[in-house]
């Protein structure tokens, strides 16, 4: 953990282990800290908030730009940890450090281009000026699933905004992130500007949404903690940015590029086994090319390559990150297997002695399913991708709709003309057209409906981290 610049590796809490997914072995340890720590930490960063926030950008921008530099000398070592406390092959590890190294380059030169408006007088003599300043200490709470990335995408606008931040990465995969802190400290982030708290969410995470010193909480998380930690932070009335839980559809049209859609379908419901937010979790296809496309689509999936991650990196899949996402996947093909769907591939654990310890699951191809299966509307968080036929896109529309998520939808058309209607009608804070593409740094991202609110990336995932002033001034 770091509070207020001191690096501390134990506590009166003990400690948590983070376990290799594919092998059960330990892959680190991390202190466990109690509402002593988590308070410190949070006075440390309102503390250094007094003098970070008048930090010249140019300054934030180079600290910004050193601690790129150090994740780039590091980035092999970080992938290499990140494998083995979540489970990703090697080589998707190594992309997520890539792709949180980016977001630090693009908000390091962001800081540079925070605006604020003159707008027109209301009276004689008066002007009007609109200005962006930073909201204050900030909490950001990563999940397992991207805890590199995720922990990326709030401290680099956090600190480019002039914020100071706590972070609490989840219990499980703490390493990695907590290794992308030590780059910002080691850049020569002065004092409390950046901690770093690990312990649980239920009792540590509590304390830190809840300090009255706190202004505002930036969360990737499930749907449920995300409206624990509304509640909590209503009594000081703390801004929030909520990434949440989401159930992906994916419509193809009988005119769609059937080989892509395909190939990129398989490619986002399994990619990091299923357990990404923007997963496609459900396909409706119409109805002249429904058997074309499940039969491709199993085809395709059974050409997975499955391994441990640190010894097989070009893996396609590694295991799941724990026991319990496992229970979710068999329970959800079980109930759809038992209310009529086709299992067309996978659900069980692949043969073999190297699968025989790990989280390891094939990934789960169902035909057939509708939407009083539980796979259809609960967030599965694994590889399972069920399709369902649909008479025509207005029934695929109003199926894709009828969720209390929002997130990401995806569409295959060749007719653009429909693909732009139905993306229009998506309730969804992202939709992709013939591709599966997204999160890329430049675009906001964030949800709708309960997948949350508030944005990550682009210039607006940097304002989220500011707030409005007017000043009017009359001479
Ligand atoms: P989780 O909600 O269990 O935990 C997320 C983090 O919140 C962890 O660090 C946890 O310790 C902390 N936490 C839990 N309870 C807390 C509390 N009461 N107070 C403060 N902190 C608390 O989620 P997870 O299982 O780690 O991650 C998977 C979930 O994240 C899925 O639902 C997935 O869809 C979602 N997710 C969303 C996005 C997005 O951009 N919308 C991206 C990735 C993952």
């Amino acid at each position: 953990m770091l509070i207020k610049g001191e690096w501390i590796s134990t506590t009166s809490g003990g400690t948590i282990p983070a376990y290799n997914p594919a092998t059960g072995e330990l892959a680190g340890e991390v202190p466990k800290a109690g509402s002593d720590e988590a308070n410190a930490a949070c006075e440390a960063a309102a503390e250094a908030f007094r003098s970070w926030r008048s930090v010249l950008p140019r300054a934030r921008r180079d600290l910004l730009a050193r601690a790129a530099a150090l994740l780039r000398e590091r980035a092999e070592e970080m992938a290499r940890t990140l494998t083995a406390e979540q489970g990703k092959p090697l080589s998707e590890a190594r992309g997520e450090i890539k792709a949180a190294i980016q977001a630090v380059d693009y908000y390091a030169e962001a800081a540079l281009r925070i605006k604020g408006e003159l707008l027109p007088p209301s009276a004689a003599g008066v002007r009007n000026l609109v200005i962006r300043q930073p909201v204050g200490p900030v909490v950001a709470i990563s999940p397992w699933n991207y805890p590199v990335l995720l922990t990326a995408w709030k401290v680099a606008p956090a600190l480019a905004a002039g914020c100071t931040v706590v972070v609490k990465p989840a219990s499980q995969t703490p390493l990695a992130a907590t290794a992308f802190v030590k780059c910002l400290a080691d850049a020569g982030a002065p004092a409390g500007v950046v901690n770093v708290v690990t312990g649980p969410g239920n009792s540590v995470g509590n304390v830190l949404v809840s300090h009255p010193l706190i202004r505002k909480i930036s969360l990737t998380g499930e749907t449920g903690t995300g409206k624990t930690i509304m509640k909590a932070a209503a009594d000081t009335v703390k801004r929030l940015t909520l990434e949440l839980g989401g159930h992906c559809p994916m419509i193809v049209a009988a005119d769609a590029d059937l080989e892509a859609a395909v190939k990129e379908g398989v490619y986002r419901s399994f990619r990091n086994m299923g357990q990404i937010c923007n997963a496609i979790n459900r396909i409706y296809v119409e109805q002249p090319v429904y058997d074309e496309f499940v039969r491709k689509f199993a085809e395709h999936t059974r050409r997975l390559v499955i391994g441990d991650g640190l010894e097989n990196p070009e893996a396609d899949l590694g295991p799941m990150a724990n026991a319990s996402g496992l229970e979710t996947v068999k329970a959800h093909v079980a109930d759809a297997v038992e209310k009529g769907a086709r299992l067309l591939h996978g659900g069980n654990r692949p043969a073999g002695e190297k699968y025989a310890r790990g989280h390891f699951i094939e990934p789960a191809v169902l035909a057939d399913v509708n939407h009083s299966m539980l796979v259809m509307t609960e967030e599965t968080f694994g590889p399972v991708a069920p399709i369902m036929p649909v008479k025509d896109l207005d029934e695929a529309v109003a199926l894709a709709n009828d969720s209390i998520y929002g997130l990401v939808a995806y569409v295959y058309t060749r007719d653009l003309a429909k693909g732009w209607r139905i993306a229009e009608a998506l309730e969804a804070g992202t939709v992709g057209i013939n591709n599966v593409s997204g999160g890329e740094v430049d675009f906001p991202y964030g949800g709708w409906k309960q997948s949350g609110f508030g944005v990550e990336l682009s210039e607006q995932g940097l304002y989220e981290y500011m707030a409005i002033k007017h000043i009017r001034a009359k001479s």
